[in-house]
């Protein structure tokens, strides 16, 4: 028996999302000004489409880029025709079985039945996750790494603007990002949150001297080496709360940082775990085992920050340490319906699915159109 939702069809759209401030820069001298983004359409025999995105951050962040998201469509689609777009749990077996690994390739697929899912039931996403918390989620501005008065100027400028909750990108020399947090921290007020992230950038030793330096500031430290084990010693040594992010790939990764009481928070990233099915059962993983997290993707547009704002606005508040909205840091609206912050908030859509409408003008023309 073929479902009326069973996929028939698989598109694959390039669109280049420009920043807002030029540039996003991160430890490492990384640094991206347009980014490469994919959005995927799933069409079904009923006539429905699902749409999903994934736009990693540069190739050098995780392992993942933007051609690769495209050369894995290309590799699973032809696999997932004939499948019920709704049965999300059978779409993300099959994907396992056919693509090793390559979380990030399977995301936009996910994100995308789980749209087709809201809309054959004509249910928000955010109700078929548990029903949005509350009128609203908080968001976090990231502050791109540069000098410390430059950064606490970004702090003060996006404080402005509403937001209460700043991420530094910090993880470069240890002395300059003491100077980074001390100046970001000393522009913030009472319930302001400050976030140093690092992203793998110090060695061990220089991440112990920084956690030392800034005992004193109410921060939390983020990522501060590459590897778990390096994570860990600096956990044991820093009175500060601790967040893990590019080391928490998967659920095994979460039941050993809970073992290891390794991580206050997780920051957790959609395409990073392999879509919306792998996130919320992290998500309802942490929240039973007392874990906070940061909910948001490595980057995107308007969809991706819909499929955020589903899973953010449907975890319990207490749990949910922040949020962000990618759609607002560049130049490029690539869908209508996504949401849009308002003074530092954000709200999921009450429409069907992820509730966005793309504009086709801007996807163009498919890059890759796999059909049965
Ligand atoms: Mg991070």
């Amino acid at each position: 028996m073929t479902a009326p939702t069973s996929i028939t069809r698989i598109r694959a759209y390039r669109v280049e999302l420009p920043l807002r401030e030029g540039r996003y820069a991160w430890s490492g001298g990384n640094a991206v000004d347009v980014f490469d983004s994919t959005v995927v359409a799933v069409d079904t025999a009923n006539g429905l489409t699902g749409w999903g995105e994934i736009c990693p951050l540069g190739p050098a962040y995780l392992p993942a880029y933007a051609a690769g998201a495209r050369a894995g469509l290309a590799e699973l689609a032809p696999h997932l025709l004939g499948l019920d777009a709704c049965a999300v749990g059978l779409v993300n077996d099959a994907m396992d079985r056919a693509m090793r690994g390559h979380p990030y390739v399977k995301s936009a697929v996910d994100m995308a039945c789980w749209d087709v899912l809201g809309r054959a039931s004509a249910l928000p996403v955010a109700t078929l996750m548990g029903g949005h918390h509350g009128p609203s989620v908080a968001l976090y501005r990231a502050i791109s790494q540069a000098t410390p008065a430059q950064m606490a100027a970004s702090v003060k400028r996006y404080r402005r603007e509403g937001y209460r909750k700043f991420q530094l990108k910090v993880g470069g020399d240890p002395d300059v990002d003491i100077d980074r947090i001390r100046a970001c921290a000393k522009v913030l007020e009472r319930g302001d949150v400050l976030v140093a992230d690092a992203n793998t950038g110090w060695t061990q030793h220089a991440a112990l001297r920084v956690a030392a330096a800034i005992a004193d500031i109410d921060v939390y430290l983020e990522q501060p080496c590459p590897s778990y084990e390096e994570c860990l010693v600096v956990r044991r040594h820093t009175n500060r709360p601790v967040v893990l992010d590019e080391v928490i790939d998967g659920l095994d990764m979460v039941v050993r940082a809970a073992h290891d009481g390794a991580a206050d928070v997780i920051n957790l990233k959609i395409s990073k775990v392999g879509g919306l099915t792998k996130a919320r059962q992290i998500r309802d993983l942490c929240v039973s085992l007392g874990i906070a997290l940061t909910i948001e993707d490595t980057w995107g547009g308007d969809i991706v920050t819909a499929a955020i704002a589903h899973l953010a606005h449907s975890t319990p508040p207490r749990f949910l340490f922040s949020t962000t909205d990618f759609n607002s840091y560049v130049t490029v609206s690539l869908a209508d319906g996504a949401p849009q912050r308002d003074r530092g908030h954000m709200q999921a859509s009450i429409a069907p699915g992820l509730g966005v409408r793309p504009k086709m003008k801007v996807l163009g023309t498919p890059v890759l159109d796999v059909r049965d």
